[in-house]
């Protein structure tokens, strides 16, 4: 009576059949139960049938000596290893995934500037294995003769089901070009005698571009996107395949004369999705794409293709989700800001001291067809009996927003948080006006009245220059400038803007800048912190977005503002370096290493509101972290 043995990973016949006594594999291959399987690889939950050992008899002369020799039925195997302590090889345990390097290829160490260690070298070697995902092969060959053996490496993507669901393994790419391009072969060294005789490859490591697996083509793996199937397929979805075709075998091209080994990328517990929306101006409303010629096409490209790559490093990748990547017609002027910046409560006097002051400006909404309506406001602000009473901008707002509303016009009224350097209770506030009937409003002056007489308070109309988005002046800097604000509050809702990314396409911000992050600033003490909708978002230069692969990592460096609520580090290979570069060499700004690096930030202990200094954060590890804590709505799980 034999036995049915369901098979696991990484098991062959050969494996079966080794654990269950038999010297070679032909009686479970040959056996007609497992005839269907027979001529494939086996996959785990197969069941292969192991029939009884035939016991052997055999006789021999007594009085003489008859010698017998046991054979080995020790067989092939792959294991992926760290090799992370110079320790007894057969103890290192086996890798249980594998994961993209944040490290820049040709260096090493825990501060990421020494040499990682070159094809040849198959030993333990100190720095190389200080980056936690670099990895070796070892090959397990008992009865090999050479000093030296070759692996065969590949990477297999998922095959998706309706764009979602993963049904099983490919190797074969959109091209063969493609394929190839994810293929290694290297070679492995003999690293223990026999009889429990072991091969090691060098450090390897998995990289998601052309410059890096340059970098070091022998010890590098091509875990990337692939053109016909770019949106769907995900870097963190594919696996790794070890191959070893056992040199004695007469059938080399007999997927069971071959020992393999497959892991994949990326532990599923550790992997997240970040929520993403990307809203680019149009220059004119209606045109037909965006400013500087972006297009929504252009878009998912470059998030898809450098967003992707960069998040790979820490187990991360954009989701698009509702409304998704689309053309937005620009804002119109339909924003007021009351005390900008000061926050200061309006005196209700005029500067030659004449009460009451007022704010007066005119709503005029197009509806499209020649139809226009329009309203003036004329708000008189009566001189309070004491500077106690004085009407702070909110209040002022209250009273704009309820001479505002009426069956056409729609007003609301935001409380800014206060800027650094000013009490806590200066707080400017913003007006956002819509048209019941959703035509496009504009904010004027009413003739050429001034929008505020009043001596303290001031009134701005906000009206975007898309070609010129201020960042923002220090003290207003986290907060965003008006004409930024302006941008956040036309196109993110205080609720949606909670669980999601936004990113928008300008033609420019400030001259010298390629993007601006709007973080939620964690570490500032709490009165200061910026309002939703504010924290999530960026606004990034046209030239960053567009069918280029220019400034691949701007979007990258502006998110990452927000998913490490930080500012800058060094050195220049840091993606949160704060000079972004034009290429993606493998020098460039786009790592996000397990490596402690000192970032500016708010302090934790808000001596005086804005305090702040350098940190150590460990950029992968702080991603991790707060994509588990403050910021997990921001995610969804894999
Ligand atoms: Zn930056």
């Amino acid at each position: 009576m034999g036995e049915w043995v369901t098979a696991q990973e990484g098991d062959s016949f050969c494996s079966i059949a080794a654990a269950c006594g038999f010297v070679n594999c032909e009686p479970l291959i040959n056996h007609a139960a497992n005839a269907e399987i027979a001529g494939r690889q086996l996959q785990p939950r197969d069941r292969v049938y192991v029939p009884d050992i035939t016991e052997r008899r055999d006789s021999a002369p007594t009085e003489t000596v008859n010698r017998y020799q046991r054979l080995d039925p020790r067989v092939v195997r792959i294991r992926f290893v760290r090799d992370e302590q110079d320790q007894d090889v057969a103890n290192d345990p086996e890798a249980p995934y594998l994961e993209v390097s944040g490290y820049k290829t040709d260096r090493a160490g825990t501060s990421g500037t020494d040499a990682f260690a070159g094809a040849n070298h198959w030993q333990f070697h100190r720095a190389s294995s200080a980056d936690p995902r670099a990895f070796k092969v070892e090959l397990i060959h008992p009865r090999a003769g050479a000093a030296r053996l070759q692996v065969q490496l590949e990477v297999l993507h998922p095959r998706y089901l309706a764009g979602v669901v993963m049904v099983g393994w490919d190797e074969n790419w959109s091209s063969a070009g493609e394929a190839a391009r994810r293929r290694q072969e290297i070679t492995v060294h003999r690293a223990t005698p026999q009889p429990d005789q072991r091969y090691r490859s060098p450090y390897l490591r998995l990289v998601v571009d052309e410059q890096d697996k340059a970098g070091r083509q022998q010890q590098t793996l091509l875990t990337t996107d692939d053109q016909a199937n770019e949106e769907v397929l995900e870097i963190l979805d594919q696996k790794v395949r070890a191959t070893y075709v056992l040199e004695s075998c007469t059938r080399a091209a007999d997927v069971r004369c071959r020992a393999v080994r497959e892991l994949e990328v990326s532990e599923r517990a550790r992997k997240r999705y970040f929520r993403l929306c990307v809203g680019v101006f149009r220059r004119n409303p209606g045109d037909a794409v965006g400013i500087g010629g972006v297009d929504v096409p252009h878009v998912r490209r470059r998030v898809f293709r450098w967003l992707r790559r960069a998040y790979a490093q820490a187990n991360m990748a954009p989701k698009v989700i509702d409304p998704g990547i689309r053309l937005l017609d620009p804002p119109s002027a339909n924003m007021l800001t009351i005390s900008n910046i000061n926050g200061n409560p309006a005196s209700g006097r005029t500067s030659a001291g004449v009460s009451p002051s007022r704010m007066r400006f005119t709503l005029t909404a197009d509806r499209g067809g020649g139809v226009t309506v329009s309203k003036n406001v004329d708000l008189p602000i009566p001189r309070p009996a004491t500077p106690a009473e004085r009407p702070t901008p909110l209040q002022v707002a209250n009273d704009l927003v309820a001479q505002i509303n009426d069956a056409n016009f729609t007003a609301t009224a935001f409380e800014n948080s206060p800027c650094l350097q000013r009490p806590a209770h200066r707080r400017s506030v913003d007006i956002l006006v819509r048209d019941s009937a959703g035509g496009r409003v504009t904010i004027t002056r009413t003739g050429t009245n001034p929008l505020s007489t009043d001596r303290t308070a001031t009134l701005a109309i906000v009206q975007v220059n898309l070609n010129a988005v201020p960042y923002g002046s220090t003290p207003e800097e986290f907060l965003g400038s008006m004409q930024a604000r302006s941008i956040l509050r036309n196109f993110r809702d205080v609720a949606d803007s909670r669980d999601r990314l936004d990113c928008f396409v300008v033609g420019r911000v400030s001259p010298g800048f390629l993007g601006r992050a709007f973080l939620a600033c964690l570490n500032l003490h709490a009165d200061y912190r910026p309002p939703a909708p504010i924290p999530y978002a960026c606004i990034v230069n046209a030239e960053t977005m567009d069918q280029s692969d220019r400034y691949p990592y701007v979007l990258a460096h502006e998110l990452g503002h927000v998913l490490l609520d930080a500012w800058h580090t060094n050195p220049g290979s840091e993606l949160m370096y704060a000079f972004a570069q034009s290429s993606p060499g493998m020098g460039r700004s786009k790592r996000l290493p397990p490596i402690r690096r000192a970032y500016g930030n708010f302090h934790p202990n808000q001596t005086h509101p804005g305090h702040h200094g350098n940190f150590y954060y460990s950029t992968a590890e702080r991603l991790e972290q707060l994509s588990r804590n403050e910021l997990r709505d921001l995610f969804d799980s894999w």
